[in-house]
């Protein structure tokens, strides 16, 4: 089996092409599986924040959270079959997301 380098038509990077599927390499594929979780993550860390600076409870945002991050998980999984290359690109998603916040804060 050979296999071609292609752009991807998103990030640009180049990657063979049995690795990509509708011209898009994993990576941004993951990224827009999950990007309205990533939404939904950002606006519950938003809340989380409000709650927080008026000393209300913050539990159960706190497990809103968790859940999507672990629906996050579960599609990128469902993905990527190679189990440590799913865990490091959800690590790279989370990461992303709850660093959302510092450009969203403040607007
Ligand atoms: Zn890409």
């Amino acid at each position: 089996m050979s296999s071609i380098l292609i752009f991807c038509r998103d990030c640009g990077k180049q990657v063979p092409s049995s690795e990509t599927r509708d011209g898009l390499c994993l990576d941004c594929r993951v990224r827009r599986s999950v990007a309205d979780l990533r939404s939904e993550h950002a606006r519950l860390w938003r809340k989380r924040e409000r709650y927080r600076s008026q000393n209300a409870n913050v539990q159960q945002i706190g497990r809103q959270i968790a859940r999507v991050e672990d629906r996050m998980g579960q599609r990128i999984k469902e993905m990527v079959s190679n189990d440590r290359q799913a865990t490091d690109l959800l690590r790279r998603e989370l990461e992303a997301a709850r660093g959302q916040r510092y450009t969203i804060k403040g607007v």
